[in-house]
This record gives C-alpha cells, sequence and structure tokens, in this order.
C-alpha cells in the first residue's frame, strides 16, 4: 500500500518528544512537550490565566502496541516506525491482530503471523469488545483465511493482491457471514483508515516541531481534530 503524506519534516531524525500537552496563551495554541513556567510568547505566567477552555490538555499518542490489541486492522511503516523515521511518503504495511495480539499479515514471501514488531501502530478496532461470540471464533476464522491458497507467496502482487488486500478480505468474509455490508478498499480506508492517518500524521508533525523548537506556537488547530 502506497504511503500518505500530511506533514513536511521529512528528513530530520532528531529525537523525537514523548508526550505533547497543549495549552492556551496570548489567543495562541501552544504545543510542548511540557507545560513551562513562562509563556513562550509574553513571558507571563501561563497559569494564573488558566480558564476552563485554556487548561492544559494532554494530546492522545495516536499509536497503539498491536500486540496488545484484540481483533484489530492494524497499519505500520513497512520499514522501521511512525516516530522518529517514518518520512510521510514511504510504504506502509497492514495486518490483522488474533485475539492474542498475533498480527497476521501478507506480503511477498506469503503469510507471517508476528509477536514482535507491531509496536507502534495505527489500529482500527474490528469488533466491539462485547461481542463474546465473534471474538471467540476470531483465531479460528482468522487461521483458515491465512491459510487460504491464495495467500501462497507467488499469487503476491503490490498493486492488486498484497496486505491490505488480505486485510481487507478477512474483514469482508466476516461482514458476509454475518450479513453485513462488505466494503470496497476506498470505502473502509476512507470511513475507517484515513481519519486515524490524518491524526497521526498531525501528530507526527507536532512531535517534530516540538522536538526541534520546545514549542509549536499556532492558532490554526483549534478546535481541530487533536483537540
Ligand atoms: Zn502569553
Amino acid at each position: 500500500m502506497t504511503g500518505y503524506r500530511d506533514h513536511e519534516e521529512q528528513k530530520t531524525m532528531v529525537p523525537l518528544a514523548t508526550s505533547l500537552v497543549k495549552f492556551t496563551h496570548c489567543e495562541k495554541d501552544i504545543y510542548s512537550s511540557f507545560v513551562p513556567q513562562k509563556c513562550p510568547i509574553c513571558g507571563g505566567n501561563p497559569v494564573s490565566s488558566w480558564d476552563v477552555e485554556q487548561a492544559p490538555i494532554t494530546i492522545p499518542c495516536p499509536f497503539s502496541n498491536a500486540h496488545s490489541e484484540k481483533c484489530c486492522f492494524v497499519l505500520k511503516p513497512t520499514q522501521g516506525r511512525f516516530i522518529g523515521e517514518y518520512d510521510g511518503f514511504s510504504d506502509l504495511h497492514v495486518g490483522i491482530t488474533s485475539s492474542k495480539g498475533i498480527v497476521h499479515h501478507y506480503n511477498e514471501s506469503g503469510i507471517h503471523k508476528d509477536s514482535t514488531g507491531w509496536e507502534q501502530c495505527v489500529s482500527v478496532p474490528l469488533v466491539p469488545p462485547d461481542q463474546y461470540a465473534l471474538i471467540h471464533q476470531w483465531d479460528s476464522y482468522l487461521e483458515e483465511i491465512s491459510s487460504a491458497g491464495k495467500w501462497l507467496s507467488y499469487r503476491y502482487d503490490e498493486q492488486n493482491h498484497n496486505c491490505y488486500t488480505f486485510a481487507l478480505t478477512f474483514i469482508n468474509s466476516l461482514l458476509h457471514l454475518q450479513g453485513m455490508k462488505t466494503f470496497s478498499k476506498d470505502e473502509f480506508t476512507e470511513k475507517f483508515v484515513l481519519p486515524r492517518t490524518r491524526r497521526a500524521s498531525k501528530y507526527i508533525t507536532l512531535c517534530h516541531q516540538v522536538t526541534k523548537n520546545a514549542f509549536y506556537i499556532t492558532d490554526q488547530f483549534r478546535n481541530s481534530i487533536l483537540g
């Protein structure tokens, strides 16, 4: 699957902020890795003027560890990690987690079942946590689909028969079994994947900015996806 691009810091491979907070002062939104004692714009104490609107909030990290997620669609860079390594262009790779956090995925060498390597992912939960019957059956469905001949290595095609085809085939098989409407690749991407990758991309951009300049000051992001 091809990469997405939504941020500008492409080549800087500097250590990145591990946590992000946002506070409001001088009518700007200010992002940082901690709440400072002095506002970087006016030098005043940002705490003294906080009201509910301006109270600092922690920006939730959009990444999760696939090995602690059950029954999810998961996505990561084919090489390396999102934070500090992903350049916004490179290919992404997707898989499906079992109920025990084993990632089943398909590439040019066939089906793989990974218990490590997917620690920093964008994940899309596929099953509500109270659907015990489905979760109970999940791993056997996943094993069944994974062992099908159509996922042999020689059938792999980067454009038309790839990791995404495998993941979506599994998802659509389950939807079909439940008598529900299936998704085309575009529909699934649009509805479930893009909102999360956009959020991830903005988070990476903020991490880069905060790492480079200690603060990222904006009036653009108010009421945006990052809250
Ligand atoms: Zn200020």
